[in-house]
């Protein structure tokens, strides 16, 4: 496949349409939100109007299925997959008009929360640019993520009215809409069949955005399903002038996908959630087969052509709608609607954490989809006779591997039963999917279960973000690398070239002036760029533990006026982005603790440019291509065997920031891929966690040995950081002791700061700081999201069946 050319003149009369379709009388009176907005539109018209390449060899369609899918800005993003920056640059800068300036007018479409959403909006990069054929299905949220700020260090939430209806990428295939069921009961026919009667009806409106290619002409649809009436009124209500009754029919349906639930790692089991995802499924399930059907294929050959790849279980409904469709409208059998369906379905797994494995309450299920719940239990009543099988008379197995139990329908385990494949998103993640989720599973149907790592696109997290290291690349590879990954090897030798660290060091060094400055904007606080820059930035969670880090800034700021004349300290900024979930008042205790604590340290003379520290409100996509680029050190610290991959971690590693971390997730993979002379690896592992839990691990009495500790902890519970309130940071430090320290923070302390001690000495040395971060930049190249893609290919999508 090959790029699609530019075409200037058929681009410019585009742009003069939208901003004639503005009304006004030249392009010279648009503001610079408006040029953002005439620029998208034109383009997005441009590949509206291209034919849709075909994809090189016949292999099944994939259908990934995401309810959240964290994309970020996309105008600079398209212009450089498509290769059109630099002449759509020249075009504009003709009408006087800056391209760089006007891509700041892009509010980032926030359509996720964290990682999860992140890695849908990598892989669909990743499937465009290897060339595989797929589609996107979403939700069209109205308000995306909350936009955070901080009130005296508190968080504060706001809503994110990202414009979705004048947002310039989105085109109505008004052509796809479907319309989708909910409520009601289920009848018998006349022949004795089952048939659902919904008590009310949606319309689905197929709202897509192009995901396109890195320059081979490939664009694939991310189909985001907006919710709105099937009939503006029931006219028979209309009729009889009560109007009121007919709004009211059912449910609001423009509420139904107004807004994201901001929720990571965590379920919330409220009615709205579950319509979103049956809403969701159903769109999704009825575009697959529609599509299938006016191929000419038929029903029995579907999982000849498609694959529906399940991220987590939020949209593990398409099964049994699936199921429904087969049994209910097309008339199979069970048998066979069984072989099609579980020959479609392959669920990615992203947590082990009970809180956040769904489980939906069996009467919710079956008010809304009284259907669905009849087929979740003779998906159970079945999968309950092959487990008596193997395991005959075994209660204890039985209550484990059901799908419905205790009046609760376990999402997960329908997956595993109802799929052909199960990952997990990291090796050590798949390892304990396997030993310590479902060991039973793996029994009954060891070949469904593989691992494929998690991975980035470095369209996005190198290329875009931090254009001069990727320029650095280019002229010293003379290979195009940015869609082989792999390529970065070739950089290796480069460490021990003095000439090389020196330009490599630069461009940190410019990355960091450049993150200082929007600090300085946003904040007032000022940070000197010759600092480390400590960075750990991803969802405020207990397990991700920014608490850990918080002990180690108070580490610092103690030697610091213990030692007011030290010449050896090591300065350094820590910076932190993190949104908590609103309801999450432990996490929100957590960003205020930190809040209070820079606020004393950055106020101390005695500290200085020696120590800073930083929140950096709203983090999100477009902080993050700030931020990552300007990292030394990536703090990674979760407590082992609970982060299952992270992928901010890649992100740091591939634009030269060293790790700090735990062997958890894809860290152990990074220390694998970067040697462990080039990282920092402390604490805890996995064996020791359990072992630690089983063996009555008790956190005061490791506190009453660890006088420097307690000392920390004290100076937290004396006030000193919160103007004298005692019971300022009670949720946080009551978790610590007083609760048992379920993460492992105070257990992982000293390692961690001598861990951090082995930073200091590396940074001390300059030239050997920098030859290691090379070498993560030049040994990272497999966690590039197309590689991902490529081994979901291999192992799941087009495997031998
Ligand atoms: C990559 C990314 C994440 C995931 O970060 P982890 O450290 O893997 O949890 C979360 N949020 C945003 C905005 C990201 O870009």
């Amino acid at each position: 496949m090959s790029q699609q050319k530019f075409n200037q003149a058929r681009f410019e009369s585009a742009l003069t349409r939208q901003w004639q379709y503005l009304g006004l009388s030249s392009s010279q009176q648009m503001t610079p939100h408006q040029w953002w907005q005439a620029l998208s539109g034109a383009l997005a018209e441009l590949l509206a109007a291209q034919p849709a390449a075909k994809s090189p060899r016949p292999q099944r369609h994939v259908n990934y299925l995401s309810m959240e899918f964290l994309l970020g800005r996309l105008t600079g993003n398209n212009l450089l997959n498509l290769g059109w920056y630099d002449e759509v640059k020249a075009v504009l800068a003709q009408h006087q008009v800056d391209l760089s300036e006007l891509l700041e007018e892009e509010v980032d479409p926030a359509l996720g929360n964290g990682g999860l959403g992140r890695l849908a909006a990598c892989y669909m990069d990743s499937m465009a640019t290897v060339g595989q054929s797929a589609t996107g299905h979403g939700l069209n949220y109205q308000y995306g993520l909350f936009r955070q700020s901080f009130q005296d260090g508190k968080q504060h939430e706001a809503p994110d009215d990202w414009q979705r209806d004048s947002y310039p990428w989105f085109r109505h295939n008004a052509a796809q809409d479907v319309s989708v069921g909910m409520g009601g009961s289920v009848e018998k026919t006349g022949d004795g069949r089952l048939l659902w009667k919904p008590a009310f009806t949606l319309r689905g409106e197929a709202w897509d955005l192009p995901v396109i290619g890195y320059r081979n002409g490939i664009t694939l649809p991310l189909r985001l399903w907006k919710a709105s009436h099937a009939h503006p009124f029931d006219l028979t209500l209309f009729n009889d002038g009560k109007f009121l009754q007919a709004e009211q029919q059912g449910i609001d349906a423009a509420k139904l996908t107004k807004v994201l639930y901001p929720n990571d790692n965590h379920q919330e089991g409220k009615r709205l959630r579950l319509m979103q995802q049956y809403f969701q499924c159903a769109c999704a399930v009825a575009d697959i087969l529609r599509r299938h059907h006016q191929a000419g294929r038929k029903l029995e050959e579907l999982p000849d052509y498609e694959v529906i790849q399940l991220n987590d279980t939020h949209p593990t409904i398409a099964i049994p709608e699936m199921l429904r469709l087969l049994l209910d409208e097309h008339q199979l059998g069970w048998d066979e609607a069984w072989r099609i369906t579980s020959n479609v379905f392959a669920y990615t797994n992203h947590t082990l954490m009970p809180e956040a494995l769904e489980r939906w309450d069996e009467r919710l299920m079956r008010a809304l989809l009284p259907r669905h719940m009849l087929i979740i239990r003779e998906i159970n009543r079945r999968l309950k006779k092959i487990v008596e099988k193997r395991w005959p008379g075994n209660e204890a197995i039985w209550e484990k591997l059901a799908v419905v139990h205790d009046r609760q329908v376990r999402m997960a385990n329908l997956c595993v039963v109802s799929g052909f494949a199960v990952n997990g998103v990291a090796a050590l993640h798949s390892d304990l999917v396997v030993k310590d989720l479902f060991p039973e599973y793996h029994q009954l149907w060891p070949q469904k279960f593989h691992n494929v790592t998690n991975g980035i696109t470095p369209r996005r997290w190198l290329k875009s973000c931090n254009p001069q290291l990727a320029a650095l690349i280019d002229e010293t590879l003379k290979v195009e690398w940015v869609n082989n990954l792999d390529a970065l090897k070739g950089l290796e030798p480069y460490a021990d070239d003095p000439a090389f660290r020196q330009r490599y060091r630069q461009i940190k060094q410019d990355n960091k002036v450049r993150l200082a400055a929007y600090i300085e904007r946003l904040t007032g606080i000022k940070v000197s760029p010759d600092a480390l820059f400590d960075v750990q930035i991803k969802r405020l969670h207990e397990y991700k533990r920014q608490h850990l880090s918080l002990l180690h800034i108070l580490h610092c700021y103690r030697e610091l006026r213990d030692h007011p004349n030290r010449a050896d300290f090591v300065p350094r900024v820590f910076l932190f982005g993190a949104k908590a979930a609103p309801g999450y008042y432990l996490a929100k205790n957590i960003i205020y603790a930190i809040n209070k604590v820079a606020e004393v340290v950055n106020n101390d003379p005695r500290t200085g440019d020696r120590l800073k520290v930083v929140f950096i409100p709203d983090y999100r996509i477009t902080a993050a291509e700030l931020m990552i680029p300007a990292a030394d050190l990536s703090e990674q610290i979760s407590t082992a065997g609970y982060e299952a991959s992270g992928t901010g971690n890649m992100k740091l590693a591939l634009n030269g920031a060293l790790t700090i971390g735990t062997l958890d997730g894809a860290n152990v993979e990074i220390a694998e891929q970067v040697g462990e002379e080039n990282i920092f690896i402390f604490g805890n592992t996995v064996e020791q966690v359990k072992a630690l839990k089983a063996g009555g691990y008790d956190p005061k009495k490791l506190r009453k040995k660890d006088k420097h500790l307690d000392g920390l902890l004290k100076e937290l519970e004396k006030g000193k950081f919160s103007d004298g309130d005692k019971h300022a940071f009670d949720l946080m430090l009551d978790s610590l002791t007083k609760y048992g320290d379920y993460w492992l923070v105070l257990a992982d302390f000293a390692e961690y700061i001598k861990a951090q001690a082995r930073v200091e000495e590396m940074w001390r040395d300059q030239e050997a700081w920098t030859r290691a971060a090379i070498l993560n930049t030049a040994r990272t190249g497999m966690f590039s999201s197309d590689r991902s893609i490529r081994d979901y290919q291999k192992r799941i999508w087009q495997a031998k069946r």
